[in-house]
């Protein structure tokens, strides 16, 4: 469902990404890992259409994504991609289920709809009872697990996570990882994920390490 080829980034003279081919299918789990500076986040972002490559293509569902003018992108990525952070950036006045639905409000979706969405979402996500509450009432874990259903919202094809976990204790680290893998079996979403937890590195489908701007 991704395809990247020979994707190249430079910031000024330092050459970031040196020719990155990539293949993600529908409903892979795919980690990336590596040492820092080498690469992954400039990658994340271009492939989650945050940022632009200086040359080579992005496919996703067969679309060439950087051929498209910005708006066509911005409903494109509305669409079709969902982000995780390390740190999961709430809204700090807005509810849980708020915080959930505003992608969706976004889209233009109705309301009736995205709270059904909503509460599917935080059923597997087990915070179905934490909705009303704003994100400074809950633990992190369950701020991060909010954070996943507003990625989800919108029903993306791909996910993109930046360290999802790198913020959490062993705990709730490990239960968000069985998250990804739940989520993936019951909704069918492909996960691309930047980590350097060693155990969502290992359970991944597949793990690719980059080392210096390339995949080895
Ligand atoms: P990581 O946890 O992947 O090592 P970094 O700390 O390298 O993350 O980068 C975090 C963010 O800061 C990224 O979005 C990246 O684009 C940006 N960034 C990293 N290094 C620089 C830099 N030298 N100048 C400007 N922005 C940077
Ligand atoms: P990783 O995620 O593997 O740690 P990054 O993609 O964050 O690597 O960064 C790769 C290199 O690019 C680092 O040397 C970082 O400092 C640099 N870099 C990242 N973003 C920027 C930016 N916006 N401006 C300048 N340098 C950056």
């Amino acid at each position: 469902m991704l395809t990247a080829r020979e994707i190249h980034k430079s910031y000024g003279n330092l050459h970031v990404l040196k020719g990155v081919n990539l293949e993600i299918s529908s409903s892979e789990i795919v980690s990336i890992v590596g040492s820092s500076g080498a690469g992954k986040s400039t990658l994340l972002h271009i492939l989650g259409t945050l940022d632009e490559p200086d040359s080579g293509e992005v496919l996703i569902e067969g679309k060439n994504i950087f051929a498209l003018n910005r708006d066509k992108l911005a409903t494109f990525r509305n669409q079709t991609v969902g982000f995780i952070f390390q740190f999961h950036n709430l809204l700090p006045e807005f509810t849980a289920l708020e915080n959930i639905l505003i992608p969706g409000f976004i889209q233009g979706q109705s309301e009736s709809k995205l709270k059904k969405r909503a509460s599917e979402l935080a059923e597997i996500l087990s915070i179905s009872h934490r909705l009303d509450h704003k994100p400074s009432a809950l633990s992190g874990g369950e701020q991060q697990r909010v954070a996943v259903a507003r990625a989800l919202i919108n029903d993306p094809k791909i996910i993109f996570a930046d360290e999802p976990s790198g913020n959490l204790d062993t705990q709730n680290a490990h239960q968000l990882h069985e998250l990804f893998f739940k989520l993936r079996d019951e909704l069918g979403q492909a996960f691309v994920i930047v980590t350097h937890n060693e155990e969502l590195a290992a359970m991944a489908d597949r793990k690719l390490e980059m080392k210096d701007g390339v995949m080895v």
